[in-house]
C-alpha cells in the first residue's frame, strides 16, 4: 500500500467541558510496532485510544490509518480492535465460541471459523479448554482468551487498555511476555495502554509518555528510561533521586559536590536539580581512599536480587542507591558510606 505509518495521530485535541483530556497530541506507530502508552490516572491515554477505534470524535486533529483519514469512520469500518481491561468476555458462552464471536459477525463461513479459532487457540496455548465457559477459566486464561477473541478478525492495529490489570504481579511478568511473543509472531501492532511504567518498559518498543492530556516525550523504552526529556518523566519512570544545586562555571554544584554539566543547556547561575537513578550511584566504605562525598546509611533492604539503601547526605538531603545483590562491601545501618557518581549518569533539569 502506502510507506504511511500505520498509525498516524496529527494534532488531536479533545475537550470534554472545561477538562481538556488530549491537547495537540501527535505520535506515528509502525506496522508490526509494540507500542505504549504511558502516564498517570486521567492524563488522557483512554480518550486517546477511544479515538482511534472510533468512539469518540476529536474537537480538532485526525486519525489515520496506512494514510487514511478515519474522520466519520465508524468503529468496526476500521482495521482496529480494542481489548478491554474486563476482557467483557461472555459469560455464557464458551472459549471457542468467544473467540468465534467476531468472525461470526463478518460473516465467515463454519469451517474458515473453525481454521482460524483452532489458529488463535495454539497460538495463545489454549487448545483444549475450548467448550469450557469463562467462570471455569483461571484469571490467565480469561486473559488469553480475551486476546485471541481481539485478534481472530484480523486487526491490523490492535489496542489493549490496562490488559494486565487483573492478573496478580507473578502472573503480570509471565503474561508480559506471552503477550510480547504473541505480538512477535502475528506482527499485529499492537498499541497498549498502562499506567505502570514496568509493564511499559518491559513490553514495548517505543513508549510515549503523557501528562495532563500532552505527550511528554516518545521514544525507545531504554532511552526514555536513559534520556528523560523532563523532570516529570525522570520522575514518572523508574526510580529516580533529585538533588537541587545551582549551575557554576558549566559544573552542577550540589550535595554530591560539583559534577560536569557541560551538556545540560542551563546557563551559569541558573538553579537546576540533578537527577540520578539509583543503581547509577557507587557505594563504597568511607575509610576507602578516592572520591566522593560520605554519607550515613538510614536503610538497608535485601530484595532478592538487588540491594537497596537509603542514605543521608552531609546537607540532610536522602539518596536512594541500589546495586546487586551478589558482592560488594555490606553496611549496617549507621554505617559511613561514600557515594560517588559517573559524569553520565547525571542528568540536569531546570529547577521548577
Ligand atoms: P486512567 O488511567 O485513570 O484510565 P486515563 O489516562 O485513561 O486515566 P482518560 O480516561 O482518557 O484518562 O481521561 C482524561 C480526562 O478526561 C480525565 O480528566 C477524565 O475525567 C476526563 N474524561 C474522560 N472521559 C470523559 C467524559 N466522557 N466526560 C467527561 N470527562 C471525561
Amino acid at each position: 500500500m502506502t510507506d504511511a505509518p500505520l498509525l498516524s495521530i496529527k494534532g488531536a485535541s479533545k475537550r470534554f467541558g472545561a477538562i481538556t483530556a488530549l491537547e495537540n497530541v501527535s505520535l506515528e506507530v509502525g506496522a508490526g510496532e509494540f507500542f505504549a502508552l504511558l502516564g498517570p490516572s486521567g492524563c488522557g491515554k483512554t480518550t486517546l485510544m477511544r479515538l482511534v477505534a472510533g468512539f469518540e470524535t476529536a474537537d480538532a486533529g485526525r486519525v489515520e490509518i496506512e494514510g487514511a483519514d478515519m474522520s466519520g469512520a465508524p468503529p468496526h469500518r476500521r482495521p482496529v480492535n480494542l481489548m478491554f481491561q474486563s476482557y467483557a468476555l461472555f459469560p455464557h458462552l464458551g472459549v471457542f465460541d468467544n473467540i468465534a464471536f467476531g468472525l461470526r459477525q463478518q460473516g465467515k463461513t463454519k469451517s474458515e471459523i473453525a481454521a482460524r479459532v483452532a489458529e488463535l487457540l495454539q497460538i495463545v496455548r489454549l487448545e483444549g479448554v475450548e467448550t469450557r465457559r469463562p467462570d471455569q477459566l483461571s484469571g490467565g486464561q480469561r486473559q488469553r482468551v480475551a486476546l485471541a477473541r481481539a485478534l481472530a478478525p484480523g486487526p491490523r492495529l490492535l489496542l489493549l487498555d490496562e490488559p494486565l490489570g487483573a492478573l496478580d504481579r507473578q502472573l503480570r511478568e509471565e503474561t508480559q511476555f506471552q503477550i510480547k511473543e504473541i505480538q512477535r509472531k502475528l506482527k499485529t501492532s499492537f498499541v497498549v495502554v498502562t499506567h505502570d511504567q514496568d509493564e511499559a518498559l518491559a513490553m514495548a518498543d517505543r513508549i510515549a509518555v503523557m501528562r495532563a492530556g500532552r505527550i511528554e516525550q516518545i521514544g525507545a523504552s531504554a532511552d526514555v528510561y536513559e534520556s528523560p526529556a523532563t523532570r516529570f518523566v525522570a520522575s514518572f519512570i523508574g526510580q529516580m533521586n533529585f538533588l537541587a544545586g545551582h549551575i557554576e562555571s558549566g559544573e552542577f554544584v550540589g550535595p554530591l559536590g560539583r559534577v560536569p554539566a557541560g551538556d545540560s543547556g542551563l546557563g551559569d547561575g541558573a538553579k537546576a536539580v540533578l537527577a540520578l537513578r539509583p543503581e547509577r550511584i557507587a557505594i563504597a566504605p568511607a575509610t576507602e581512599n578516592g572520591a566522593g562525598v560520605d554519607g550515613v546509611v538510614e536503610d538497608v533492604a535485601f530484595r532478592g536480587e538487588r540491594t537497596y539503601f537509603r542514605l543521608r547526605l552531609p546537607g540532610g538531603e536522602t539518596l536512594r542507591v541500589s546495586r546487586g545483590a551478589i558482592g560488594g562491601a555490606s553496611f549496617a545501618i549507621g554505617d559511613a558510606a561514600r557515594i560517588s557518581i559517573a559524569p553520565a549518569a547525571a542528568r540536569f533539569f531546570a529547577s521548577e
